[in-house]
């Protein structure tokens, strides 16, 4: 397909940050995509990691627009009556004790750091370092950017925040020796996303979770891409028999609609941030809120977790068979319904060509095929997802 007068106009218009591919999406249907020529996609992106319950939920929907009607926006200054059940569900789906609502990821993430930042000053204990990872990505601010250790995303805007160091990923030891007395958390994504699709070992999470108890340092999880439910559990550390201090979620928590978070337990709350501190103007309006209950009570309800425990050894089975069968297709890794296969042809060519075929696949890092479908996808999708990856692969 090429570009048709309507998209040469948006590139035009918008400032050019994207490569997009030639497609305008009009309508979505549970797994399903429709663009404006009428043409049927099954989507094995979720917008992301976003569309955690698919397209068009009528359930979902039906609940922002009973919201919207009553009442889209008012202030922080006030109560509204979403906000507080929504931080309630929250809370019971993480067992984390206080939430603090976003508009994004990346904003969620700015929290997450003044909330460490601050937890330290009010402690006295003169720490302001960070330790982040080798291949992280926790967003494009400057404060977010300052922890993602990707060189051409960070070089034209240096000089960003002093004070951070990376470590090896899943290395404990490149951890170790970068902690010192000014080391005030550590951040991490539990399943690394853009970086390639790299789950943490248990000895590497439980490992830095001991390295922080140790030294008084707080440990932040960012389950931004691999939270609400995507591998199994509500969040990704919730396989690993440790809790983080401090955790941000986003994407799914509003299956679309666009809001985030961060979470403290009580022990980082009570010296952390106060009236004053922080701010955000729509940060768990009632229109999010209404979707952030909605989206938990529908993922608790119907046992989504479950779901996704049931059927990722069918996707592993079907991309392992696809491993298998293709010489330049040469390992599969991941954790649920967040996979990665790493490909030695290029992979943005290989996307192109499997919406040609009707199927949204996405990439991740440089070298690998991302699929990180709707949670609610049954063994027929992943079927019909195999058959138009094979076809695709077959011409490459
Ligand atoms: N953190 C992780 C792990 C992500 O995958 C992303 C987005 O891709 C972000 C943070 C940034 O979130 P947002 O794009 O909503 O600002």
């Amino acid at each position: 397909t090429m570009m048709n007068p309507y998209m040469q106009e948006t590139e035009k218009a918008l400032v050019h940050t994207y490569n997009r591919f030639p497609v305008i999406f009009e309508k979505g249907e549970g797994v399903y995509l429709y663009d404006t020529e009428g043409k049927k996609y099954l989507d094995f992106a979720a917008g992301i990691a976003v569309c955690g319950l698919g397209y068009g939920n009528p359930e979902l929907t039906a609940a922002v627009k009973e919201q919207t009607e009553l009442l889209w926006h008012t202030s922080n200054l006030f109560y509204n009556a979403s906000c507080g059940t929504a931080a309630e569900a929250l809370k019971k789906a993480s067992g984390m004790d206080r939430v603090f609502f976003t508009n994004s990821g990346t904003e969620a993430n700015e929290g997450m750091l003044k909330a460490a930042r601050k937890y330290a000053w009010k402690k006295k204990t003169g720490r302001y370092e960070f330790i982040a990872m080798e291949g992280s990505f926790h967003g494009r601010s400057m404060g977010a950017l300052s922890v993602t250790e990707h060189e051409a995303y960070r070089t034209p805007f240096e000089p960003l925040i002093p004070g951070i160091r990376f470590a090896e990923f899943n290395q404990l030891d490149s951890v170790k020796a970068l902690i010192n007395e000014k080391t005030c958390a550590i951040i991490l994504e539990t399943v690394q996303g853009e970086g390639g699709i790299y789950p943490a070992t248990d000895e590497f999470l439980q490992g830095v979770r001991a390295l922080c108890d140790e030294h008084d340092i707080l440990l932040i999880l960012d389950e931004i891409q691999c939270g609400m439910g995507r591998t199994g559990e509500m969040f990704a550390w919730q396989h690993y028999g440790v809790k983080p201090d401090i955790m941000t979620s986003a994407k799914a928590l509003g299956c679309g609609v666009p809001v985030g978070a961060f979470l403290m337990t009580e022990r980082v709350a009570e010296k952390s941030l106060a009236p004053g501190d922080h701010g955000t103007t729509y940060g768990g309006n009632p229109f999010v809120g209404a979707a952030v209950d909605t989206v938990l009570k529908m993922m608790e309800r119907d046992r989504i977790t479950e779901h996704v425990k049931e059927i990722t050894p069918y996707l592993e089975q079907k991309l392992d068979a696809l491993v298998e069968k293709y010489d330049f297709l040469t390992a599969r890794r991941g954790l649920g319904l967040m996979q990665g296969v790493v490909c030695e042809k290029p992979v943005g060519k290989i996307a192109s060509a499997a919406l040609e075929h009707g199927l949204v696949v996405i990439t991740a890092g440089a070298d690998v095929l991302r699929f990180v479908p709707p949670l609610i996808i049954g063994k027929e999708h992943v079927d019909e997802m195999a058959e138009k990856l094979d076809a695709v692969l077959a011409e490459m």
